[in-house]
């Protein structure tokens, strides 16, 4: 049977929770236990894809073409699985759920309401996703603050859940901010102890604190705390700020945390195996090289709008003992060659990113032109790619005002196009060409060299396509294709073969990078940025 672990977040939210609930999973299957994690989010959105990656960050895509919160990038490359649909589940997707069955009838001529319905919806959930992916231990992690009104349903649910299932099979891990105040030099408990009597009030004794902190908690601190919020005085857990997210799993692990969190579940304590992780982070603290890297986008102002893309540029990092620092360039700020050079002169290679819209674009081709021209390592995800077809049909094919019909209906040339399939498509949310996708990689490619496979799965999020009338003009001017649909009819990777790394693609090559294992398309960027540097 699943054993289960809710998390959930008091006195401010952004307190790193994920990380907690990914680096708890990390060390949970360190000790041969299968770990699966779900995250729910209070707000009313069906899913993230519709939301701005201003309000939310990136919106995550799973295999299966879930759009999904960022923590669940997080959880996939800490706990090393793929997640799908049933591991993120939002108010909007319950409701749409019950309203549905209700429109149906399916609830017999019952008043639908909270309690029961929405808070049996959500229980359902839960149990849906141990029976899809049978793990030992489901961790749940409720997004918000504990005494958000909107989270409320998610607390209720969990705690009727635990008394259905009997309370040795889950456990409730609180985690809270310890503000320090540098006037008088002190950590203050006193907003944990209300958070905590907040989640009493709902009816959740949470077993566990972690308590996020900027300084070492001593550990008068946190005896006081277990004396006041009625936990063991092991299951107070200090988590303080580090300088790497992945560095967390070993801070926790040396105080104890997994062995108490097993104890509580009625689990068995095995000997965990953090070899590779440890020697992870070692290559992590001790890199051998630098980089500087440039990341040109729209959302800029929000490094989380990219996290998977900065998260793949430092693994790929780890794996060539190299320090990647980056560049953030708003590309709405260059509309000339000259600052495209003045932007991109001092860096080592640049990433063009996905997005959506038109602004930002004049400034993306220019960054784009200046890579191509300048043998500086090109990277482009999905609207990187769309900007490095346009860019080349532009200045290379000769084709004038070349552009996507995403950025200019009227555009002579429609390199980029909307896909068949999208034209009728009326409604916004999960309607995009999403997940995994097959793709076939043509002998004597970079990418042939880079992934070293002929056949690729990748993850996709977009409604626009390389739009293959103008093929045969492009790759007469030298733009090779060097990866399509098994039938060949769409265009997933781009390169420029007379460049050391011009490489672009459709999918999203950033949903599948492993701190331990990164993507060959990361790879081969640090890696030859390193050479040119070197030479
Ligand atoms: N806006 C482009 C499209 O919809 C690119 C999307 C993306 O970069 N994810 O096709």
């Amino acid at each position: 049977m699943t054993k289960y672990i809710f998390i959930t977040g008091g006195v401010v939210s952004s307190l790193g929770k994920g990380i907690v609930a990914a680096s708890l999973g990390r060390l949970l299957v360190s000790r041969g236990y299968s770990v699966s994690i779900q995250k729910f989010d209070p707000y009313i959105n069906v899913d993230p894809g519709t939301m701005s990656p201003f309000q939310h960050g990136e919106v995550f895509v799973c295999e299966d073409g879930a759009e999904t919160d960022l923590d669940l990038g997080h959880y996939e490359r800490f706990i090393d699985t793929n997640l799908s649909q049933i591991n993120n589940v939002t108010s909007g997707s319950v409701y749409q759920t019950v309203i549905n069955k209700e429109r149906r009838g399916e609830y017999l001529g019952a008043t639908v309401q909270m309690i029961p319905h929405i808070t049996g919806e959500i229980k359902s959930r839960l149990t849906l996703a141990s029976k899809r992916n049978n793990p030992d231990i489901l961790i749940a992690e409720v997004g918000g603050t504990v005494g958000d009104i909107e989270g409320l349903p998610f607390i209720e649910a969990i705690r009727q859940f635990r008394s259905e299932i009997g309370f040795q099979n889950s456990m409730s891990i609180h985690v809270t901010l310890l503000p320090y105040l540098p006037t008088s030099g002190e950590l203050k408990t006193k907003p944990t102890q209300h958070s905590v009597n907040v989640l009493r009030s709902y009816g959740i004794q949470p077993e566990m604190l972690v308590l996020r902190t900027q300084v070492p908690v001593s550990k008068a601190e946190k005896d006081k705390i277990a004396l006041f919020c009625s936990t063991n005085k092991d299951s107070v857990i200090e988590c303080k700020d580090m300088k790497s997210i992945y560095e967390v799993p070993l801070y926790l692990e040396k105080q104890g945390m997994t062995e108490q969190v097993l104890k509580i579940l009625g689990l068995e304590n095995r000997e965990p195996d953090l070899s590779s992780w440890a020697n992870l982070i070692n290559k992590i603290n001790n890199p051998k090289k630098e980089l500087n890297i440039a990341i040109a986008g729209k959302y800029t102002e929000l490094n989380d709008a990219y996290i998977s893309v900065v998260e793949s540029l430092k693994h790929a990092g780890f794996q060539n003992d190299a320090k990647v620092n980056l560049k953030w360039i708003a590309s709405e700020e260059i509309n000339t060659d000259d600052e495209a050079r003045a932007h991109l002169s001092d860096v080592d290679a640049v990433v063009v990113p996905g997005g959506f819209g038109v602004r930002g674009i004049e400034g993306k081709l220019k960054v784009v032109k200046y890579a191509r021209e300048n043998n500086l390592p090109y990277l482009g995800l999905c609207l990187g790619m769309q900007c490095a077809v346009i860019e080349f049909a532009r200045n290379v094919a000769g084709l004038e005002n070349a552009n996507s019909t995403e950025f200019d209906k009227n555009t002579p040339y429609k390199v980029v196009d909307l896909m068949e399939e999208q034209k009728n498509i009326a409604g916004y949310g999960a309607t995009m060409r999403l997940g995994s996708y097959p793709c076939k990689i043509s002998e004597g490619s970079k990418a042939k060299e880079l992934y070293g496979a002929d056949l690729i799965l990748e993850r996709h999020r977009h409604r626009f396509e390389f739009n293959t009338e103008y093929k045969e003009q492009l790759t007469n001017a030298g733009l090779v294709i060097s990866g399509t649909s098994p039938d060949g009819l769409l265009t997933e990777i781009v390169e420029y073969p007379n460049n050391d790394f011009f490489v672009a693609c459709q999918f999203h090559p950033e949903f599948k990078s492993r701190p331990q294992n990164p993507h060959p398309l990361f790879d081969g960027l640090i890696k030859t940025a390193l050479k040119q540097k070197e030479d």
